[in-house]
């Protein structure tokens, strides 16, 4: 390190990662500045009161098999409760929908969701080090890898004897899971939840849907924002990042420049074009800007007159791949969460379009009012959480990792272990990029 004066690390970004990094550096002696595009902090995780209730617009489950996470939640003396089991569950297949129990429609996905996790413990032998086959000096194993990488993950489903029913019910779990298109979704990403969920169906739903924060997730964002003593500016766009191997500037939308030691971009791939890098970022790392990440779709929350306890499927076609009762309002009225692959497909603030999605299954059911984010739509995201195109897997968010100047990324997108999905991820990658970036300020 400089021997007479700290060295200062601009951050882009006051999303977990941004704040994560914030705090790791700080603790090291870094003075740190933050700007944020946006109004607020929290980035992806965002807590806000609507439809009468305390509602996430974008993350929302979190587990104790989360460890990154799961220190946050130690570390801020938060807790957790679980999401309702649904009395009823509804699934569309083949234009008809049935109905059963919703332990009768996990009972049903188990077939198929066990061809589509097959290989997850030869090629994911360490989680959370994702790639780690590929210095195998297994050459069949690596080739049987990298064809996982392509295709779309309801591939493994079309050769077997897979029924349309069960076709259509795994359609409808990774259309949600996925958050965009199941064609284009790379085989892949399923297989590594399943080893990050030691193999089991039923471990990677309590992983992804069960158990929320009281509190919400800005309980934890802002407790860690208030650990800083870096000022975070916030509705500052930066527009430019010149990088070199000892220095950084960034350019603010009002022109600004600011010099430092370092800067780690934590923007999400989908808002990446919107920064100006100079030089330009390696070819391959470009075109997967061009390209995006998969994740087209949306979360929505949709109010229900009456209470009803329920859970539905329904595969690519319908705009809402997957619908499930949050909230039991004492006004009796119900909370439904929502998510489809297609944002471009729904009015996230229209209740009368919701109605006639969700006829499909329930045709009673009456809509008072929805909300949601479009985050796709959104300048400052683009997407939702990252999930692999056919190819991305390999050649995607790892090439974000390394680079031989003071630009640095950190994000939930290029995360090793709960890679894109989740807010693990985001911190996972704040404090290894911070840790990395030291290191490296001290040499
Ligand atoms: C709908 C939805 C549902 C989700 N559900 C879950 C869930 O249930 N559980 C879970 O754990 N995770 C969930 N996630 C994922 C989780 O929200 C993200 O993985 C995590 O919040 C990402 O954090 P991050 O810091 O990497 O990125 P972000 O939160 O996106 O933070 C990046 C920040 O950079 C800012 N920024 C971008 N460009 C610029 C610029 N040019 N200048 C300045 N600032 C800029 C952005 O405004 C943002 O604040 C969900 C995400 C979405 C969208």
């Amino acid at each position: 390190m400089h021997s007479m004066r700290s060295p200062h690390v601009t951050i882009v970004g006051a999303g977990f990662s941004g704040l994560v990094a914030a705090r790791e550096l700080e603790a090291n002696g870094v003075d740190v500045s933050i700007f944020e595009a946006r109004d607020r902090i929290g980035g992806r995780a965002w807590t806000d009161e609507r439809l009468g209730h305390a509602l996430e617009m974008g993350a929302t489950w979190v587990h104790w098999m989360q460890p990154f996470i799961w220190t946050e939640i130690a570390r801020y003396d938060r807790s957790i409760h679980p999401s309702p089991v649904a009395d009823t569950a509804y699934w569309i297949s083949a234009g008809q929908v049935h109905s059963g129990t919703e332990a009768e429609l996990d009972a049903k996905l188990e077939r198929p969701q066990t061809e589509i996790f097959a290989g997850s413990r030869e090629f994911f032998p360490f989680p959370h080090d994702p790639l780690h086959i590929l210095d195998s000096a297994d050459a069949d194993l690596i080739d049987r890898f990298r064809a996982a990488d392509e295709g779309g993950v309801l591939d493994a489903l079309r050769d077997g004897d897979f029924s349309q029913e069960e076709i259509d019910l795994a359609d409808a779990y990774w259309s949600a899971g996925y958050n965009g298109h199941t064609a284009s979704a790379s085989p892949l990403m399923a297989k590594h939840w399943a080893a990050l969920s030691d193999h089991r169906l039923s471990l990677l739903d309590e992983q992804t849907l069960r158990y929320k924060l009281v509190g919400g997730m800005r309980g934890i964002y802002e407790a860690i924002a208030a650990d800083l003593r870096a000022p975070i500016t916030l509705n500052t766009a930066v527009t430019a990042v010149a990088h070199t191997e000892s220095g950084a500037a960034v350019t603010l939308a009002d022109g600004t420049v600011v010099d430092s030691d370092a800067v780690i971009v934590t923007a999400p791939l989908g808002a990446l074009d919107r920064i100006a890098f100079v030089p330009e970022l390696p070819a391959e790392a470009r075109a997967v800007i061009d390209a995006g990440f998969n994740s087209t779709g949306f979360k929505i929350w949709i109010k229900v007159r009456g209470h009803h306890s329920l859970i539905a499927y329904a595969p690519t076609g319908h705009p809402l791949a997957l619908i499930r009762s949050e909230y039991f309002l004492d006004d009796d009225t119900t909370i439904l969460v929502g998510f489809g692959p297609d944002h471009s497909r729904i009015d996230l603030h229209d209740p009368q379009s919701v109605q006639e999605i969700i006829r499909a299954w329930r045709p009673d059911l009456e809509v008072i009012e929805t909300t949601g984010h479009d985050w796709v739509a959104d300048p400052w995201s683009g997407q939702t959480w990252a999930t692999p195109r056919s190819g991305q897997f390999l050649h995607g968010w790892s090439l974000f990792r390394d680079t031989s100047t003071r630009l640095r990324f950190a994000g939930a997108d290029w995360a090793s272990g709960w890679n894109g999905v989740v807010v693990d991820g985001a911190i996972e990658t704040g404090i290894t990029t911070a840790r990395r970036l030291l290191a490296d300020l001290r040499r």
